[in-house]
């Protein structure tokens, strides 16, 4: 297999940045923000001052041109290096996850099935993740994934940033807004240029503003298990509940209520069965 990759590297020395979208194929703003910073960096427009920029802006091809989230497993589920690799997604894992392990910082770029602002998932709180999270001009970071899937190892074989962190590699994933929202795309190119310019790859002054990031820690995980399993109504992306609310009614009618006041994290009506159906968390102080 060879998945489309781009180089760019300065003369000057500096940190090596992978940049990934297209990692779930029906996710256009990363391909769409990584056409418009690479066409820059070819036609001489933007320069790299120092390092080196790998992008692979389409990490599932044959799901983006399907325009599916994947065509036989979640990529973001087995991104590491499979030595007999049993399905299309693993072959592209096993070829650019060493990319990865290599690099000295990881941006991967998605969107979302939910409605709501952007975010960025902090996964290992290292103080050089949180860096490049809160450089990258969203007002949310969510942290609290690895705990919620410790119970779980089936269902997180090893994402982008779980594989990132083991070797000890700075990343964060931004999640750019809905999948059909057109401001999605701006959000992603923006969450580039933040990247960039934390490592001083590219000149000052292109990076979003300074944000004052709402952290929230996702701490339980409901998997979609009958279609019958509903919502009472159509949750935001971080909306607010208070303690005793009705949060989802399963098949059976047994209701699952609010134990504490806390934040809706990623619900996600139409989820496969036995898949994740909602999160949980609230929010930290700062
Ligand atoms: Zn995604």
């Amino acid at each position: 297999m060879n998945v489309e990759r781009h180089e760019f590297e300065s003369s000057q020395p500096g940190t090596h940045l992978v940049i990934l979208g297209g990692i779930h194929g029906n996710e256009t703003c990363g391909p769409n923000a990584l056409r418009k910073i690479i066409s820059e960096f070819q036609s001489g427009q933007r320069r790299l001052l120092r390092g080196r920029c790998t992008i692979f802006p389409i990490a599932n091809p044959r799901a983006y041109n399907a325009g599916t989230r994947y065509i036989e497993e979640n990529l973001n589920r087995v991104f590491e290096v499979h030595t007999n690799p049993s399905s299309y997604e693993r072959h592209l894992a096993t070829e650019i996850a060493p990319w990865v392990s290599r690099a000295d910082a990881l941006l991967d770029i998605h969107s979302m099935q939910s409605q709501g602002d952007p975010f960025v998932f902090l996964n290992a709180p290292t103080p050089e993740s949180q860096e490049l999270c809160e450089a990258l001009g969203t007002d949310w970071i969510l942290q609290g994934w690895p705990n919620v899937y410790a119970s779980m190892p089936e269902l997180l074989a090893c994402c982008t940033q779980t594989f990132a962190d083991r070797y000890k590699i700075p990343n964060a994933l931004v999640e750019c807004g809905s999948h059909a929202d057109p401001a999605a795309d701006g959000v992603a190119y923006r969450a580039i240029l933040g990247a960039l310019t934390l490592y001083e790859m590219i000149k000052e002054g292109d990076a979003p503003s300074a944000r004052d990031s709402r952290h929230l820690r996702m701490t339980d995980l409901h998997l979609r298990i009958s279609e019958k399993d509903h919502f009472p109504k159509v949750w935001k992306n971080f909306e607010a509940f208070q303690k005793g609310e009705v949060l989802a009614t399963r098949a059976s009618g047994e209701e699952i209520r609010a134990e504490r006041n806390g934040i809706m994290i990623l619900p996600s009506p139409v989820s496969a069965l036995g898949a994740e159906w909602f999160y949980t968390g609230h929010l930290l102080e700062s």
